[in-house]
C-alpha cells in the first residue's frame, strides 16, 4: 500500500513518513501543494495525507484538484486549527476524514487503515487466504492452520502482495518497488533475505509449501495442485 504525504513542516513530515514506513507502508513525502497535486494525479497511491496549511497552493486547492480529476483516491487532511469551519470545508470539498494537529500517531494509523479499507469499497474481503494461510488486513495478523505467525511490517507487506497476486510470478523489481520503494538497481539481496525469512515463518513447519522461487523470474505464492 502506497501513501502520499503532503506536508511542508519538516519535523511533522519526517515523523509521518518514518511512522508509516515502520507500519509497513510505502511512503512518498512532498513538501508543497504543487508537487502534491502532481504526484497524486500521476502516480498510483492508495491514500493521500494532506496538510491544509501549505505555502503556495494550499491543501484546499490540492484537494479540489484531486476531486476535479475524478480520481477515486481517499484523502485524509490535517488541520492545525481546531475550527469547525475548516473541518466542514474539508469534508465539503471531498476529503474523506480529517485529523486536528497535534495528533497521536496511533490515532492517525487507525484512521489510515479505516480509509484504506473503505477505499476498497467493501467489495474486497478483509482477509486474504491461500489454503490454511490467513491474513487479516484489519488486525494485521497472520495465521496458518489457526496458529499465529508473527511478522515484521515488511514481511507482512511482502506476504500481502504475494497473496493479493496469488498465482502470479512477481519479479524482484516489482516486489522492490511495491514493498521497499526502491528500484531494480538497488540491492535485491534484501528481497531474497526477506523472502527466505518469510518462508521460514510461513512454510517451514508445514508440509504444503505456498511460496516458491521461480528461477530467474521471481517469486510466486500459490496452492500447489
Ligand atoms: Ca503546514
Amino acid at each position: 500500500m502506497k501513501i502520499l504525504v503532503v506536508e511542508d513542516e519538516l519535523k511533522t513530515g519526517n515523523y509521518l513518513k518514518q511512522g508509516l514506513m515502520e507500519a509497513g507502508f510505502v511512503v512518498d513525502l512532498v513538501r508543497n501543494g504543487e508537487d502534491g497535486l502532481h504526484s497524486a494525479l500521476t502516480e498510483a497511491y492508495d491514500l493521500v495525507i494532506l496538510d491544509v496549511m501549505l505555502p503556495g497552493m494550499d491543501g484546499w486547492a490540492v484537494l479540489q484538484g484531486i476531486r476535479k480529476s475524478g480520481k477515486d483516491l481517499p484523502v485524509l487532511f490535517l488541520t492545525a486549527r481546531d475550527q469547525v469551519d475548516d473541518r466542514v470545508r474539508g469534508l465539503e470539498l471531498g476529503a474523506d476524514d480529517y485529523l486536528v494537529k497535534p495528533f497521536a500517531f496511533a490515532e492517525l494509523l487507525a484512521r489510515v487503515r479505516t480509509l484504506l479499507r473503505r477505499g476498497s469499497k467493501g467489495k474486497e474481503s478483509e482477509y486474504l487466504r491461500a489454503a490454511d494461510l490467513d491474513l487479516d488486513l484489519m488486525r494485521r495478523r497472520v495465521t496458518r492452520a489457526g496458529k499465529r505467525i508473527d511478522l515484521t511490517a515488511k514481511e507482512f507487506a511482502l506476504l500481502e502482495l504475494l497473496l493479493r497476486r496469488q498465482g502470479e510470478v512477481l519479479p524482484r523489481s516489482l516486489i522492490a518497488s511495491q514493498v521497499w520503494d526502491m528500484n531494480f538497481d538497488s540491492d535485491t539481496n534484501v528481497i531474497e533475505v526477506a523472502v527466505k525469512r518469510l518462508r521460514a515463518k510461513v512454510d517451514d513447519d508445514f508440509e504444503l509449501k505456498l511460496i516458491r522461487t521461480v528461477r530467474g523470474m521471481g517469486y510466486v505464492l500459490e496452492v500447489p495442485e
